[in-house]
């Protein structure tokens, strides 16, 4: 045996790959001089706001470890950060915070003997090896582009009266979602939240781009199913700070001391605590909240703008794509020119987002990436290819202060994205 067989088998070799094969591919034609439009890996685009950074320079010195929990001060101001954001009702005793929201999932995940993990395809990369990772049953169901790749009561109920086991299932609700850019309505959420009770299902609600929603008021699933409900988010979206990590879930009273105190165990016996002088800094961005105020609206307008773009172009030639409702990315599908790909050996998302990678340099990541069947003729497209320090400049900044409602967006550049889109687009109207 080699130390190679004894590697887990929980991690994604094949979707590794699948990244990593597009990056050498990219490598390869920035060396040949030839574009490259980034439209498969999605960051924030907009710069950490520089009264917060300065936090962090004046924090560096704090060298302490701080509770596994998180600064009691950084804990209150989430707390009243989402009060005033989401109408959330949280008590900074059940916050806890990491290095980023990712550790946290896994966390979760890893306080339970043995659960099942039940996920909607698509939905984000990781949580499928995190609860393998953690020994735990992991299985998908499925969506629909007609329901907007969300998830129905009806499918959950269904899924759960056919479930015939002991351990507790594990539903996690990603909205607005990576990779689709689809979020619930109050309806839906309502329907939702009542087979989620009447099944006694534990939600894990990642609510990592809720911040980023683009319609100003908007309900989450804790509205409906706060008892059962473990929320996910932190500032690397919201606060374009993905590098920083700095994350926290809330977790209900109703799951019980033990529960919490299980979960603060495993980080405890893991990552310790969050970079103290990262959390300091974080108090500051979750206290201001005029200044998070402006700075939201000023990217949501943008990000809603170039959506709405994005996918208007790609619906003109049937490429049908749902405008996201927030977030980074769009999730087309590319179903309708299945015969013409066949015709030149494209059968899968993965065939396709190769080939478009080779032909024209445009990037995206293929549906089965995110849990997707392999035939599935469906891709992530991140938006986020532009600068996003446009919206600090001086001209949107005058404008936004008179007249926050009508501002931004028609000055800002995304030529790097309408370039892509448009080789894209003459890529398949080619194909005919
Ligand atoms: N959940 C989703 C859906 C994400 O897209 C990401 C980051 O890409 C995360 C969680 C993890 O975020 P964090 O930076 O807080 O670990």
């Amino acid at each position: 045996m080699t130390l190679q067989d004894h590697i887990s088998s929980s991690l994604r070799k094949g979707k590794h790959s699948e990244t990593l094969l597009i990056n050498q591919l990219s490598l390869e034609r920035i060396e040949n001089d030839k574009k490259v439009y980034k439209l498969g890996f999605g960051q924030s685009p907009f710069p950490v706001p520089i009264e917060i950074t300065k936090q962090l320079q004046l924090a560096a010195g704090r060298k302490e470890y701080t509770s596994v929990q998180g600064l009691k001060e950084l804990r209150q101001s989430i707390c009243d950060f989402h009060k005033e954001f989401e109408n959330k009702s949280w008590q900074p005793e059940q916050i806890i915070v990491a290095g980023g929201s990712k550790i946290l999932l896994f966390c979760i995940m890893a306080a339970f003997k043995k659960a099942e993990i039940l996920l909607p395809a698509p939905s984000w990369v990781s949580y499928e090896p995190q609860g393998k990772l953690a020994g735990h049953e992991v299985n998908w169901i499925g969506t629909t582009f007609n329901h907007k790749w969300s998830l129905t009561a009806k499918q959950l109920d269904d899924y759960c009266i056919a479930r015939d086991k002991e351990f507790p299932l594990i539903l996690v609700f990603n909205y607005p979602s990576n990779p689709t850019g689809q979020t619930y309505n109050a309806n839906q959420l309502s329907d939702l939240a009542g087979v989620m009770k009447k099944h006694k299902i534990i939600v894990i609600a990642d609510e990592i781009y809720s911040l980023l929603t683009y319609k100003k008021n908007y309900p989450t699933l804790s509205d409906y199913y706060p008892e059962g409900c473990i929320v996910s988010s932190g500032l690397s979206k919201w606060c374009g700070a993905g590098g920083w990590r700095l994350g926290f879930h809330y977790i209900p009273k109703e799951l019980g001391e033990d529960f919490k105190q299980a979960v603060i165990g495993v980080a405890s016996e893991t990552y310790s605590c969050a970079s103290t002088p990262i959390q300091v800094a974080a108090t500051y961005a979750y206290r201001n909240m005029d200044e998070a105020r402006m700075f939201l609206n000023r990217q949501k307008r943008v990000l809603n703008q170039i959506s709405q773009y994005v996918a208007q172009e790609l619906n003109q030639i049937n490429i049908f794509t749902h405008t996201a409702q927030g977030g980074f990315y769009l999730f087309p599908d590319f179903s309708h020119y299945r015969d013409s790909l066949e015709a030149i050996q494209i059968y899968s998302g993965e065939d396709l987002t190769s080939r478009l990678m080779d032909d024209i340099g445009v990037v995206l990541l293929p549906g089965s990436a995110f849990g997707m069947a392999n035939n599935s003729l469906t891709a992530r497209l991140a938006f986020v290819d532009f600068d996003g320090s446009q919206i600090f400049s001086d001209d949107i900044k005058e404008l936004s202060n008179n007249n926050e409602e009508s501002t931004t967006s028609a000055q800002f550049e995304f030529n790097k994205i309408k370039e892509g889109i448009k080789i894209l687009c003459q890529w398949f109207t080619n194909l005919n």
